[in-house]
């Protein structure tokens, strides 16, 4: 059987979250990248980028013309908090933090200020963890990474000498993956801080457990080294806190202090105390988790679309965090996938023998294809290599439409 597939992009640019999600400083992730332009080198594929569903075309319409539309719009809304104070400057969602640094077009222009010598990460996952790394990291580490240009000037006058990242429940609950605690320790210029009474209280609760998730018990472990190991008496610093739930934000029209009330692991379950603490911080990223975005006619539940195994409903399938929610690697992302294709295989009828998108587009619609995709790619790759980059991103989207549509 031979497969035609379009792939439909809002932005100028493919490769989704490798490109305006994975950290900066995790380059070899991205090399996935190689995989999706080899794919797209084959025949019955075909890329068009600044599409949007639901401006440019309507998801109706690409129902009726294809035989199947698969949704693999991600999760690109950030939960919210839902405290007081959530709407001073400087605190941001990671769903703007990660995409400004990473060049994203929608955020290049976001004002981000970092004089301020303390900064807060909510959250014990990975993307925390990421966010935390990029702020407390010696920004001419930063240099020779893809981070957006307007982000490493920022960074490059960042006065946060101190990041702490504030897990709501126990070390035995974090979300942090095994790599990402092991990298910690190869973290030349930053001091990592574990409360070593909190760990070492997580341990013994963990042996209680009668089964643990996979990992725990090493990833304890990781933690509890690094809570003993001597401070090289970096000035910079990254401590990781449990137990700690944001209570508000305080500051007089910009962010200078959070609240914060202490919880308790009591029989299994973490509670509140009485007690509160107060960080004073003039910067706080919420990493708590992202939603999906709306697409109309399509329903929605905790964040995801309805659907059962990726069926959507006729012929709308879904995958990825769209299908599943905000959690996952790229593995499990391609995995998902395989599964949600299989599914569309065994229920295909008769091909439509239609499908051209070209036909429902405006025509001087400004599509980018592969071969403008190209030139944006060879452009960023070629203006990084002269300055000692993996490369350099157009964060513009005047200026990617010129690049990757030079007045066809
Ligand atoms: P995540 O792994 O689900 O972590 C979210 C964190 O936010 C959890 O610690 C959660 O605590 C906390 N949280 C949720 N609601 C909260 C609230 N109201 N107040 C305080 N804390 C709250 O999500 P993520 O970090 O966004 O990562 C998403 C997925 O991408 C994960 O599967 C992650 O592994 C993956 N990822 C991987 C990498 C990598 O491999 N390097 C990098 C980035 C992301 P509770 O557990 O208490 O709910």
């Amino acid at each position: 059987m031979v497969f035609l597939i379009d792939m439909i992009e809002r932005l100028p640019t493919p490769w989704g979250l490798v490109r305006s999600g994975v950290s900066p400083d995790h380059l070899k992730t991205k090399t996935v990248a190689k995989v999706f332009e080899k794919i797209a080198k084959e025949s019955g594929f075909r890329l068009f980028a600044n599409v949007e569903i639901g401006k440019d075309v309507s998801l109706k319409d690409l129902r009726e013309a294809y035989d199947v539309v698969v949704l693999a719009i991600g999760a690109s809304r950030g939960r919210r908090l839902g405290i007081k104070g959530e709407e001073l400057p400087n605190y941001f969602s990671s769903a703007q933090f990660v995409p400004w640094y990473n060049g994203h077009p929608d955020f290049s222009e976001l004002v981000v200020n970092l004089n301020t010598e303390t900064a807060i990460v909510i959250g014990a996952g990975n993307v925390a963890m990421d966010i935390a790394r990029i702020l407390a990291r010696e920004p001419s580490e930063l240099r020779s990474t893809d981070v957006a240009e307007h982000a490493l000037e920022v960074f490059e006058s960042s006065s946060v000498r101190k990041v702490v990242i504030c897990g709501r429940r126990g070390p035995e609950h974090a979300a942090f993956t095994a790599p990402e605690i092991r990298d910690l320790a190869k973290l030349e210029n930053i001091d990592v801080k574990f409360d070593a009474e909190q760990i070492n209280s997580a341990i013994t609760r963990a042996e209680m457990l009668a089964t643990a998730e996979k990992d725990l018990h090493s990833n304890l472990e990781a933690m509890r080294l690094l809570s003993l190991r001597n401070k090289k008496k970096c000035n910079r610093s990254l401590e990781i806190r449990f137990l700690s739930s944001p209570l508000e934000f305080k500051g007089n029209g910009k962010l200078e202090e959070v609240i914060f009330a202490v919880n308790e692991v009591s029989k299994g379950r973490v509670v509140n105390s009485d007690k509160t603490f107060s960080i004073e911080a003039g910067l706080v990223i919420s990493a708590i988790g992202y939603e999906t975005q709306n697409i109309p006619g399509i329903k929605y539940e905790q964040g995801k679309i309805t659907n059962i195994a990726g069926h959507v409903e006729h012929n709308v399938y879904v995958t990825g965090w769209a299908k599943r929610g905000p959690v996952g690697l790229i593995g499990t992302n391609k995995s998902d996938a395989s599964d949600v294709v299989q599914l569309i295989i065994s229920n295909l009828k008769k091909p439509k023998n239609s499908a051209a998108i070209e036909a429902l587009l405006k025509s001087d619609h400004q599509t980018i294809d592969q071969s403008g995709w190209e030139k944006i790619n060879a452009s960023e790759l070629i203006s990084g290599e002269l300055v000692g980059k993996p490369r350099k991103k157009i964060v513009n989207w005047k200026r990617l439409l010129e690049v990757g549509f030079p007045g066809r």
